[in-house]
């Protein structure tokens, strides 16, 4: 591939950046596709993201994929703020507008259900409760997304309870903070997500009692590092689809790459398989 002063930029943000695998996809699509454009990948120190943003207004980086720490300064960054990532309260795309402006969005809801599709066909969002474990930015996603898909109630189960709390009051009475130990929670769920982002350390909460979860629940984790995850071999071992995050990741990147790049992503290229290889996971 050659680069040129018209080749199209395009870019993750976020600390640290150096094991996110959102430039392999976008740079395997691109190829795929024989577009003149390049995704990069900009490591930033916290404190420093708005002087970022404001350097790059106006001029010829087309937009940002927007990841930890840095997803609720991107919402406050921008200028125009799409409902979905109002409602998420967080922003993982930027896009600069020739003008000078910059909009915000927020694809990881759109991911989430695109995880679902690939990996749970014939899932439902409406079908009933969604219990989601952890209370951060991904969650909230996470229930802005089932809500506008029709789920009728969202659980929300956290080690600290009051930002359960604080995310349930921001949306009202469909979406309730239990304890995690309440016996009632997962009884009757059709979807249990893993939003938390302490699953595999030491200090990892063990995973839910899923016996005590429908045998038609699906179960899905966010972390994808690795792809089965102490919560989804609990799941699968409790006979429970496990849906991965990998999808997820994959799912957020397909509208991203259509608003750098000005079309979706080629059919036909399996990047799944590609990201399988580059984390050493069998497919
Ligand atoms: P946040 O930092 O905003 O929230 C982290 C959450 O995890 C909090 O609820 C926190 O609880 C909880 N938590 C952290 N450590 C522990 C622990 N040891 N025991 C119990 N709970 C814990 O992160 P995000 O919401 O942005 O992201 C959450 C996860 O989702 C991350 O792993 C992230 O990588 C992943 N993710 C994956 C995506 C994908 O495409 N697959 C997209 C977006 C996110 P507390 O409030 O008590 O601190």
């Amino acid at each position: 591939m050659t680069l040129t002063a018209a080749t199209r930029i395009a870019g993750v943000v976020g600390q640290p950046i150096a094991h996110s695998l959102s430039p392999v996809l976008h740079n395997a699509w691109l190829q795929a596709a024989g577009l003149d454009g390049a995704y990069v990948a900009f490591g930033i120190e916290p404190g420093r993201f708005s002087a970022f943003v404001e350097g790059f207004r106006g001029g010829t980086l087309a937009g940002v994929n927007v990841t930890l720490p840095f997803k609720t300064d991107a919402l406050a960054a921008a200028d125009e703020v799409s409902p979905r990532a109002a409602a998420a309260g967080a922003a993982n795309v930027l896009v600069f507008r020739p003008g000078g402006s910059v909009t915000a969005d927020n694809t990881d809801g759109v991911g989430l259900l695109y995880a679902f599709t690939r990996q749970a066909p014939g899932f439902r969002p409406d079908r009933g409760p969604l219990v989601i474990f952890g209370a951060g930015g991904a969650a909230r996603g996470a229930a802005a997304a089932f809500l506008e898909a029709g789920c009728p109630e969202v659980r929300v189960l956290n080690r600290t309870r009051s930002r359960a709390d604080d995310l349930a009051a921001l949306f009202g009475p469909k979406v309730r903070a239990l304890d995690p130990a309440d016996p009632a929670a997962l009884g009757d769920a059709a979807a249990l997500v893993n939003a938390s982002s302490g699953g595999l350390g030491p200090e990892a909460p063990p995973p839910p009692d899923f016996a005590a979860a429908p045998a038609g629940a699906v179960a899905m984790d966010m972390t994808y590092k690795p792809l089965r995850t102490p919560f989804l071999a609990a799941a699968a071992a409790r006979g429970l689809t496990a849906v991965d995050g990998l999808d997820m990741l994959i799912g957020q990147a397909i509208p991203a790459f259509e608003a750098f790049f000005g079309q979706p992503p080629p059919a036909g290229l399996d990047v799944r398989a590609l990201v399988l290889r580059i984390l050493g996971e069998a497919q």
